[in-house]
């Protein structure tokens, strides 16, 4: 599909009202700075609009029956389907996100509104019993869950359409209006998924889509109105928004510098395929991207060639070819930054097993050897396609390497023994322990999120209905 871009501006949804005027903003693929799509920015008076009427919105869908909520979620998701390609191209074109990968982020994103309308069957109410004290003879208890009022989305570009689902499909779930705020560099496919969200039935008024400034989005985030604040992106915004927004219901959902552990036992030839996928697909801008791989010594030459050859055959280049894994770094400054990182580790004694070359943005795989936990390409979020790559003798003491972070999103342990598996699960200090798989793995509706710098809270579908809503209990007396 070629890239037709609509010079008219796409407009924004605000507070039920489509809005096509104000300062424009272009936004450009980062494959070959050809114009991905252009809209226009929401001001301060239109994000205050947007905020009242969802608060006055708030009072209707909170009313809305499940039935109801399961019908507009199965809408969105039947009509993400039929606009597959459409919407892929448009992720592809504004995130350079190969083409395989925005395909399979569109299907993910369809998976997470049919995850949310699944959820609604057995989320809610529960028995408590109440008469385990004398005081409580002849009374029943029902717990319910509550939504607590609209909920405050900010998405980052990486995965522009499914990391939208993950906070509106919840909301929408429990009956909650959302205003959001997509980053500036792709907030075209939030647009599209805008309008297919509305033909689905969810009020105009209750889902407002404002591409704005980060200036405006610290309004967004701290503004009493919205009681939920749901924000994805880097560790710096996140932590500060949390902190100017203490009253607040939060989730944050930030970034890690994810470790893999091969053990000796392990099937290394997938291991080394599943890290090489892990670390450069979309060019490791994922926040559960391959960073840091530990294999054992007794492996560790032999799964280093592995890895080197799993690496070296990934394609690299055009984001529309369908071959093509690793594609461009979303600007050519996150690229220059990504390669000083790794001249700055070869400085300090690292050694490159593989050392990419940047042109323009495309920075090709790069794995590093005797790095150190000091160095940024260990101890920070890479988010580029470079994996460092270090072998130790006891599992104990990857174990605690991997601990050794001040992130901890997820881990991965390639391993065939339960003892090591029980332990990994025990010991590690991340949102979860993938088994015999990268650390990338993911579905919509696992529990999802991390510890440490990583985050705060779960998404995950039923784990940010939980994270919007309020238990409420009910204790009823019989006469
Ligand atoms: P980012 O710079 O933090 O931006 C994320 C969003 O926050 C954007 O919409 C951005 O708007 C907005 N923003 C920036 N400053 C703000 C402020 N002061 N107040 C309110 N909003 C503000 O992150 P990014 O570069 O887009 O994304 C990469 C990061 O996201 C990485 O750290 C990655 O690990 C993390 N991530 C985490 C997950 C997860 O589920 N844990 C998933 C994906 C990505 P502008 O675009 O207008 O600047």
């Amino acid at each position: 599909m070629s890239d037709q871009v609509n010079q008219v501006p796409v407009p924004f949804p605000c507070a039920g009202e489509l809005v096509s005027h104000g300062e424009c903003l272009e936004v450009r693929n980062p494959w070959d700075g050809s114009l991905a799509g252009t809209t226009w920015l929401a001001d301060q008076r239109q994000l205050d609009r947007a905020i009242e009427v969802a608060t006055r919105e708030f009072q209707a869908t909170r009313e809305w029956p499940v039935h109801r909520r399961q019908s507009v979620l199965r809408g969105i998701a039947e009509q993400i389907d039929a606009q597959r390609e459409r919407l892929a191209h448009l992720i592809r074109a504004e995130s350079g996100k190969p083409i395989q990968y925005a395909r399979a982020e569109v299907e993910r994103g369809a998976a997470t509104f049919r995850a949310a309308a699944e959820a609604l069957a057995t989320f809610g109410d529960q028995t408590v019993v109440l008469d385990a004290q004398p005081a409580g003879e002849r009374r029943a208890g029902l717990l319910g869950r509550f939504p607590v009022g609209p909920v405050a989305a900010i998405t980052p570009f990486n995965f522009p359409l499914n990391l939208v689902a993950h906070k509106l499909a919840p909301a929408i779930a429990v009956g909650a209006p959302v205003v959001h705020k997509p980053a500036r560099q792709t907030p075209m496919t939030a647009l599209a998924l805008a309008s297919i969200v509305r033909d689905a039935g969810w009020p105009g008024a209750a889902y407002s889509v404002l591409p704005m400034s980060a200036d405006l989005g610290q309004h967004l985030a701290i503004d009493p109105r919205m009681p939920v604040l749901s924000f994805t992106g880097s560790p710096a915004v996140g932590w500060q928004l949390k902190q100017a927004a203490p009253r607040k219901k939060v989730c944050l959902e930030l970034g890690g510098n994810a470790a893999v552990v091969v053990h000796q036992d392990a099937d290394l030839r997938e291991a080394a395929r599943r890290c090489a996928a892990g670390g450069f697909a979309y060019a490791g801008q994922t926040c559960i991207s391959v960073q840091r791989v530990l294999a054992q010594t007794s492996v560790y030459d032999t799964f280093r060639s592995l890895l080197i050859d799993a690496v070296s055959a990934l394609t690299c280049g055009d984001p529309s070819d369908p071959a093509t894994q690793v594609g461009p770094m979303i600007t050519g400054a996150e690229a220059q930054r990504a390669e000083a990182w790794i001249q700055a580790a070869l400085h300090r004694g690292a050694v490159a097993a593989l050392q990419g070359s940047r042109h323009g943005t495309l920075l090709t795989p790069s794995i590093l050897e005797k790095t150190t936990p000091e160095m940024d390409v260990e101890c920070l979020e890479v988010f580029a396609p470079i994996v460092t790559l270090a072998p130790y003798t006891d599992f104990d003491a990857a174990l605690q390497r991997v601990n050794g972070s001040r992130f901890g999103l997820q881990a991965a342990v390639f391993t065939q023994d339960i003892g090591r598996i029980m332990q990994a699960w025990r010991t590690l200090e991340v949102g979860a322990v993938i088994i015999n798989d990268a650390s990338t793995f993911r579905v919509e509706a696992m529990p999802y999120g991390g510890v440490k710098e990583s985050g705060f809270g779960r998404e995950g579908v039923r784990w940010a209905m939980e994270e919007m809503t309020e238990p409420r209990l009910l204790a009823m007396r019989a006469r």
